[in-house]
Order: C-alpha cells, then sequence, then structure tokens
C-alpha cells in the first residue's frame, strides 16, 4: 500500500490516494472548527484519540454486521478505508435533547426521549448543512427512497449498539453524527467517523460533559475529556 497525492483537506481530517483505486488513506488532524467553520482552535491529540475511538468503534460495528469503509489502522493518526462516494446527508440521531434540538424547539438539554430521532442534515458547507427531509433528498437526488430506508435502519441498528456498549463504560449516548458511502457495486456502508468531534458523551453519573461542547462552549478540559473517552473505551 502507498500513499499517494492528497485529494482533499477537510476540518477534522485528509485524505489521500493510493496505489489502489479503491482504497483511501485518511489522516486525523488536532485542528478543530464550531459553527460552521466560524470558530476556530486545536485540541492536541484529538486526531490521535479521534482516529482510535473511530477504528474501535467501526471494528466492533463490523462485527455486529454493519458494513462500514474500514479496512486497517496504519499509523497513531492515519487509516486505510474503501473509497466510497459519500451520500451528502449528515444522519443524526438523539437519545437525549440537546444542541440545535434544544435550540430550534425551545426545550432544556437532558430530555430523555422515549424512542430515539432521526433527521437528516444537506451536506453542503456553502449554504451551511442546512436540514433536510427525506422528500427533499431524493428530489435533489442525494440519494434513492430504498438507500434512505437502508440508511435509516443501519443507522438505529449503530444506536442501539453503541448506546448500551457505551452505558456499560459510564457513558450517556445523547446525540451523534453519521456519514454514509456507496462502494463501486452500489452498497452502502458506514463511513467517515465516530468520535468527541461527531458524538455528544455524558458521564453517566455526572453528566459532565466529555465531547467537543467543551471547546464549542468554552468549558475548558477539552483535551482530558478526549482522553477520558479514549480510555475508558480502550483502556490506557
Ligand atoms: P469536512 O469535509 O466536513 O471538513 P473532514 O475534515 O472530516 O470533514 O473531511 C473528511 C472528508 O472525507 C469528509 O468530506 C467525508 O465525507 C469524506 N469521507 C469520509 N470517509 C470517506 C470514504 N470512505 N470515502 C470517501 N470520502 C470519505
Ligand atoms: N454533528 C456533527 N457535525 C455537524 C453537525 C453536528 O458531528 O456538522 C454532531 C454533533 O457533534 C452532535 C450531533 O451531531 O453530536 C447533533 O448536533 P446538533 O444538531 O445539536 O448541532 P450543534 O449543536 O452541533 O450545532
Amino acid at each position: 500500500m502507498e500513499k499517494r497525492e492528497q485529494i482533499y483537506e477537510g476540518k477534522a481530517k485528509k485524505v489521500f490516494a493510493t496505489d489502489d483505486p479503491e482504497l483511501l488513506i485518511v489522516e486525523y488532524k488536532d485542528d478543530a472548527t464550531a459553527f460552521n467553520g466560524l470558530k476556530k482552535g486545536t485540541i492536541t491529540g484529538k486526531g490521535v484519540i479521534n482516529n482510535r475511538v473511530t477504528n474501535h468503534m467501526m471494528r466492533m460495528l463490523e462485527k455486529e454486521g454493519v458494513p462500514t469503509h474500514y479496512v486497517e489502522e496504519i499509523s497513531e493518526r492515519e487509516t486505510i478505508v474503501k473509497k466510497v462516494s459519500i451520500v451528502p446527508l449528515e444522519v443524526i440521531v438523539r437519545n437525549i435533547s440537546a444542541g440545535s434540538f434544544s435550540k430550534r424547539y425551545g426545550v432544556e438539554e437532558g430530555i430523555v426521549f422515549d424512542e430515539p430521532t432521526i433527521e437528516f442534515s444537506y451536506k453542503n458547507d456553502d449554504l451551511g448543512d442546512p436540514l433536510i427531509n427525506s422528500y427533499h433528498a431524493v428530489a435533489l437526488k442525494l440519494a434513492t427512497r430504498e438507500e434512505i430506508e437502508r440508511i435509516k435502519e443501519l443507522t438505529f441498528r449503530v444506536n442501539a449498539f453503541m448506546k448500551e456498549y457505551l452505558l456499560g463504560l459510564g457513558i450517556k449516548l445523547v446525540d451523534f453524527k453519521l456519514e454514509f458511502g456507496k462502494t463501486a457495486d452500489g452498497t452502502i456502508v458506514l463511513a467517515d467517523e465516530i468520535s468527541p468531534d461527531t458524538c455528544r458523551f455524558w458521564d453517566s453519573k455526572t453528566n459532565e460533559k466529555l465531547d467537543k461542547d467543551r471547546f464549542r462552549r468554552d468549558l475548558g478540559g477539552v483535551e482530558d475529556a478526549y482522553h477520558e473517552i479514549e480510555k475508558r473505551l480502550m483502556g490506557d
């Protein structure tokens, strides 16, 4: 496996081509952004933690029968993944009210839902990732109805597994964002990352925030929170 030219640099990761047209290398950075890139900073060591945590989750999800893009972790910050065509939807699941849900509907954070909710944002930085419903996504040809149904089914399976697993480690899974992609043969697979950047994690006893909200809201102890998640999931 040979690392070739960089094909994309995003807010949190760089993506490289390889000598295999079906594989990519993603490299996790310490750069942190919030509010559609308005707030910028560095979280030292974040890239290493997010690489490890994402791969740990993806490996477990594969065992649970959820197809993912994960192939192999090759260094502290780099992982080989299957190249997919990303479905331009951010798939957001919520178990507990927080963030934009609380703001939009004028409710406090911390309301535990009887059932998880799902919503989609259109992945489009110029538009600020607007909320979109599945009919609009089909109309815009972002995905077919069947693909959206499959994405929903996989997403609820990911939530059920992660929620249970994390609770066993003393972590409440408040909400999170997933991205899916299509392989060359049309299979829908889980892609991108699952990390404290893309999930809200609260300590199950104290409700202490152990995720990127510490950065977004200037709560301090950002690095410590990421380390705590890494430690609970994978040991020291
Ligand atoms: P952003 O683009 O939002 O700034 P990142 O910095 O995380 O985000 O960049 C990583 C990019 O790589 C994202 O656009 C993501 O959709 C894309 N991506 C993730 N997994 C894959 C994959 N397996 N194949 C192709 N693209 C991927
Ligand atoms: N999220 C994400 N990327 C985004 C938007 C949201 O990873 O571009 C995650 C976020 O970390 C949280 C969940 O999705 O775990 C729900 O986020 P919310 O809609 O509440 O938005 P926010 O409060 O981040 O603006």
